[in-house]
């Protein structure tokens, strides 16, 4: 079975809203717009206060290279450009009164594209990595090396999401044509679908449309594990090539993008559709009501929330994204982006919030590291002070999966350790 070394086999916790079909949340009556739902510089707001605007509108250009368009997710009129909290930060929101005609821009659809004309139609669409990442979607598309291999990430290893694994059942076909109109951006006329082997029938619908539809796909089916998703992982379950440390998967000419954004790039490319709403799931034993939804950008995570029947009294954790990457919140104020895949309210039990004790020595956390990496040295480098040493044990290197708290019995806070060394280390100046 193709895999990678190392890893971890948390509970998948999927059955909740996998058989859940994707449905439709109508937007809330004011959407708050986030200028920074990507990797890179916020974009800057081209609306102000008082103008009328339609979904799929430009709001915010692109501020530089490494930055991505924002786009309006409703008709109505702009209350505010104001400073607001997002997920993990703050960033200026473009707040909308939805007038609920939903009156809509769209681009012209193009007809058999070229490379180049696919990526600037990513481009102009405001397209980023939607699996959490964030990373502008055309700069990917547009590396130095030779590319010889492009892998759509169909892990979804994270427990509880399954927006991913819904998109590829209900619309496999834009799925597939979208990751093809990727592939051909690249150059290249085949690709490869890296899923778990625990979503055979997915694979099972892939293989059926990409027949029907003449795409030329190669489905490999991966050993479910966590992080199966991780580029560098994928990349050695998928092609067993190597990518060093430092470097990009370009290096082993390799790009790697995933399902969701696949099905982005499919809308803006044959219905000219802007980057500005996402299926995302909702879920966790705090969740009465567990749910895929076709979330617009804006929408507050409490109206999300609301539409699954509200908070159960049990629940005591809020994350936004997957357990094991994403970001916890004290409210629910904050609004859905292009990167929210989920939104999970955990129990006690399910939180596992337990007191974090001396370290046992136990190496457990050094066995489930998938970058082979030695968590204990880095975590104690951080504890006393010794910068240098947790840059000198790869603490840059770290993909922040998890693995290593998930499994460690002292419960040590391991990767809030390891981010603190990495922001030791850029302050230091030796790494950028
Ligand atoms: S050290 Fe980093 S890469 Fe290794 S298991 Fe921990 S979080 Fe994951
Ligand atoms: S898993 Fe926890 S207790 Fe075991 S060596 Fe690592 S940090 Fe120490």
């Amino acid at each position: 079975m193709n895999t990678f070394p190392h890893g971890i086999h948390p509970p998948a916790n999927k059955e909740r809203s996998a058989q859940v079909p994707v449905s439709e949340l109508p937007a809330p009556n004011i959407v708050r717009i986030s200028l920074s739902q990507h990797l890179g510089k916020e974009a800057l707001p081209v609306v102000a206060a008082g103008d009328y605007v339609k979904a799929g509108q430009k709001i915010g250009e692109a501020d530089g290279l490494i930055s991505a368009a924002v786009f309006s997710s409703v008709s109505g009129k702009v209350l505010a450009v104001e400073k607001r909290a997002t997920v993990n930060g703050h960033a200026n929101h473009v707040c909308i009164e939805n007038d609920g005609k939903y009156e809509e821009i769209t681009l012209p659809p193009l007809k058999d594209p070229k490379p180049e004309e696919i990526i600037s139609r990513i481009a102009e669409c405001g397209i980023v990595g939607m699996g959490g990442a964030g990373f502008p979607v055309a700069v990917k598309l547009n590396p130095r090396e030779k590319i010889d291999s492009f892998i759509i990430n169909a892990a979804e290893c994270e427990p509880y999401l399954t927006c991913d694994y819904r998109i590829m059942l209900e619309y496999p076909r834009e799925f597939l044509l979208g990751a093809q109109y990727m592939a051909r951006s690249l150059g290249l006329s085949r690709f490869y679908i890296g899923i778990e082997d625990n979503k055979s029938d997915a694979v099972e619908i892939l293989e059926n449309a990409a027949k029907e539809a003449k795409i030329d796909v190669s489905i490999i089916l991966c050993h479910t594990k966590y992080p199966q998703g991780a580029e560098k992982q994928l990349i050695y379950a998928v092609t067993k090539r190597k990518v060093r440390v430092g470097k990009l998967p370009s290096s082993v000419g390799v790009i790697v993008d995933n399902v969701h954004t696949a099905f982005s790039v499919y809308a803006a490319v044959e219905k000219g559709v802007p980057s500005y709403k996402r299926v995302l799931t909702v879920s966790g034993g705090g969740v009465k009501h567990p749910a895929n939804f076709w979330v617009r950008t804006g929408t507050d995570i409490g109206e999300v929330l609301n539409a699954c029947g509200g908070i159960d009294e049990n629940a005591v954790k809020l994350i936004v994204g997957g357990p094991m990457m994403g970001f916890a919140q004290s409210d629910e104020n904050a609004t859905v982006t292009k990167t929210t895949s989920g939104i999970l309210l955990l129990t006690a039990e399910e939180a596992a919030g337990e007191e974090a004790s001396s370290c046992i020595n136990c190496a457990s956390c050094v066995k489930a590291c998938p970058m082979r990496l030695m968590p204990v040295y880095i975590d104690g480098c951080i504890l006393s002070g010794d910068v240098a040493g947790a840059e000198k044990y790869g603490a840059m290197n770290c993909i922040e999966c998890g693995s290593c708290a998930y499994v460690c019995p002292a419960h040590r806070p391991l990767v809030q350790s390891i981010r603190l060394a990495k922001k030791k280390i850029r302050e230091k100046g030796s790494v950028k």
